[in-house]
């Protein structure tokens, strides 16, 4: 059996042409012709089997290590399908902490399709118990699934897939992990308990932003069957060029993560002492917790992080002067992008919900590409030099100096 790094280059070879390729071809075709009208073919149409797709489902689902892989048209495509082999009347428990469109897609669609949904802080353990078990004797069911992130957008919280799928199958409840901020380079979650991962595969997997896509992979046959007929029957499967860049996208997705980790590591650490920042979320800092990664099966923190501008400076001052980062959504791409969540990918949350899980409107976040460090953080010096001459000039009454040394603007 082959290795991690070879098995991203690889994948599953197919070996079902004879022209020598390296690459497996992509099948454009959407039908397929049948022998006899009882011979019924390995694929007929491309809804329900396209081969190029196959490479990309086999390819993950041995990355992750699950019985099946699926591909869909987005990330938001595949959590779709996901939730939708659950019955109206189920209750799911969801990390109070998620992406803006999942958590959209939960209340603003699900729960008119009649799922409930349990907010609850994954990393505290009692409180995860408490909100699975539900209280039957007044009518709460035990919930059907517990559904986080591993890492958590945008706040960088680190989830222990261990402890979280052994709570949830104390009450027969199904783990769905979204492993978009972690790929299988630094986690496995299937292999610490989980029964499904999904991924924004737009991100990490693909790597140069410039393909949507979704990814399922699964640790039961019974579960593959239930996400495969959900694949067909909603049918937001991912097209075949898009297969293939995906596909392309993994073979680099090691050699990227450790750059990428290399120069989040540099950049937060410039964060940290800097004067305008008041805060710095990323798990892959010493003592934010090495150990504690690797003792929730964590390899790395990804490329990542989320910082908080003191009181008074606008964080947009600094995020619309950046040159070489590009002001953008979306994440884990070979280029360094920042953004307000706030205002751009967690929108969709209610303020006080936002505010009460730590999305403040200051806060930055900050998709570490691949680019030379010293670049990114020149760049931050700059936005941020002209953030503060900003704020001195809102200021230009009061004594900032006395603030600055004060611990105003600490
Ligand atoms: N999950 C996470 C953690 C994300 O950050 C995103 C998008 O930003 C999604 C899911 C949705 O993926 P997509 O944009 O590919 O639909």
């Amino acid at each position: 059996m082959t290795r991690f790094n070879t098995q991203l280059v690889h994948g599953l070879p197919v070996q079902d042409n004879n022209t020598g390729a390296v690459n497996p071809p992509i099948y454009n075709s959407t039908t397929y012709a049948f022998e006899k009208v009882d011979a019924m073919p390995r694929y007929d149409y491309a809804r329900s089997g396209n081969p190029t797709r196959e490479f990309l489902e086999q390819q993950i689902a041995q990355l992750e290590e699950g019985v099946r892989g699926f591909a869909f048209a987005s990330g938001l495509a595949a959590i779709h399908a996901v939730l939708s082999i659950f019955k109206p009347g189920d209750r799911i428990v969801v990390g109070d902490n998620i992406y803006g469109g999942s958590y959209s897609q939960f209340h603003e669609f699900f729960t008119r399709w009649g799922l409930s949904f349990t907010a609850v802080n994954t990393q505290d353990l009692t409180a995860l118990t408490e909100a699975v078990q539900g209280d039957p004797e007044n009518g709460i069911e035990p919930a059907k699934a517990v559904y986080f992130e591993t890492i958590t957008n945008p706040l960088l919280k680190v989830n222990d897939v261990r402890g979280i799928a052994a709570v949830a199958h104390r009450f027969g409840a199904l783990a769905i992990v979204d492993n978009t901020f972690v790929t299988p380079y630094l986690q496995k979650p299937l292999q610490l308990g989980a029964d499904v991962v999904i991924h924004s595969a737009t991100k990490y997997l693909a790597g140069h932003s410039d393909v949507n896509a979704g990814l399922v992979v699964v640790s039961s046959e019974d579960v593959a069957n239930r996400i495969y007929f959900a694949q067909n029957r909603l049918g937001g499967v991912l097209p075949p060029a898009e297969c293939d860049a995906v596909r392309r996208g993994i073979q680099t997705l090691a050699l990227r993560m450790d750059r990428q980790q290399e120069n989040a590591l540099a950049v937060a650490r410039y964060l940290l002492v800097h004067p305008l920042v008041k805060r710095v979320n990323y798990p892959g800092l010493p003592g934010a917790g090495d150990q504690r990664l690797a003792a929730k099966g964590l390899k790395g923190a990804g490329g990542v992080l989320s910082f908080e501008v003191v009181p008074g400076v606008d964080p947009a001052d600094v995020l619309n002067n950046l040159h070489v980062f590009r002001l953008a959504v979306s994440l884990g791409a070979v280029e360094s992008l920042a953004e307000l969540p706030c205002r751009m990918t967690h929108f969709e949350l209610p303020r006080e919900e936002r505010l009460k899980v730590g999305i403040t409107d200051e806060l930055v976040r900050l998709s570490i590409g691949i680019e030379d460090e010293a670049d990114l953080i020149e760049d931050l010096g700059q936005a941020f030099d002209i953030a503060f001459e900003r704020y001195v000039a809102r200021h230009a009454d009061a004594d900032v100096f006395s603030q600055l040394t004060s611990g105003v603007l600490a």
